[in-house]
């Protein structure tokens, strides 16, 4: 099952997304998750995306497309993947149909998470994510444990520099001008299914499971 996760930073793409790789068997794929390893290992790559990264704006097309083309190529891929953060372009979302079709294959799911502007800023700046897994939390909606340390490895929790306000605001404008356009990409394919994302983790999680199926 190929699945891609569509919504505003901050919608719950990621949270949604782990679950579904474990209910599903597949891996999940965060183009997020693979620069910021990038960045903390100070790879050439790593170096190029921050730049993008910190103004919050999209980096290049052709560095995210090598990349996830690269990831796809792993042995864990073959039953299919959830992607989480890509594709973020019509350009990206057209190589990614390019090089399935030259495979017969398709994406079966492209499911967005629909959340309001206006609850975004506060699930930004809530959000805390470790430094050593990258698991998310949030202060109010899915605390620790302990305050300030990951539950699942007993890192400590930061705030994303492009989860501060500032930045949220030109991710959000970014989001509207070049993401959104692919929610009408995919239904034109009849491949997109609305979930409210809104409602608590779980629920949102049932309504997911209600059209991928058990
Ligand atoms: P969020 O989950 O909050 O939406 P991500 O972790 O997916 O954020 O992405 C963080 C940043 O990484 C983005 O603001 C962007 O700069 C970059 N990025 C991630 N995926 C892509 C992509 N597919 N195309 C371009 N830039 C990307
Ligand atoms: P994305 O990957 O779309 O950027 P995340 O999954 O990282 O979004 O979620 C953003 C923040 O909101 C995180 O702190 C997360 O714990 C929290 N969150 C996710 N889903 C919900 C929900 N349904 N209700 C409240 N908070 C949520
Ligand atoms: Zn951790």
């Amino acid at each position: 099952m190929k699945i891609i996760m569509l919504g505003a930073p901050g919608a719950g793409k990621g949270t949604q997304a782990k679950r579904i790789a474990e209910k599903y068997a597949i891996p999940h794929i965060s183009t997020g998750d693979i620069f910021r390893a990038n960045i903390k290992n100070n790879t050439e790559l790593g170096q190029k995306a921050k730049t993008y990264m910190d103004k919050g704006e999209l980096v290049p097309d052709e560095l995210v497309v090598d990349l996830i083309m690269d990831r796809f190529k792993e042995a864990d891929c073959a039953n299919g993947y959830v992607l989480d953060g890509f594709p973020r372009t019509i350009p990206q979302a057209e190589a990614l149909d390019k090089a399935l079709s030259a495979n017969n294959e398709s994406v079966d799911f492209a499911i967005n998470v629909e959340v309001p502007d206006e609850n975004i800023i506060n699930r930004m700046s809530g959000r805390r994510a470790c430094v050593g897994c990258g698991a998310t939390y949030h202060i109010q909606f899915n605390p620790t444990k302990v305050e300030g340390i990951c539950d699942a490895c007993g890192e400590k929790l930061i705030l994303r520099d492009d989860d501060k306000p500032e930045t949220v605001k030109n991710r959000l404008s970014v989001y509207h001008d070049q993401t959104q356009p692919l929610i009408d990409y995919y239904s034109k394919k009849g491949i997109l299914a609305e979930v409210d994302g809104t409602q608590s983790m779980e629920d949102v999680f049932n309504s997911i499971v209600n059209v991928l199926g058990k």
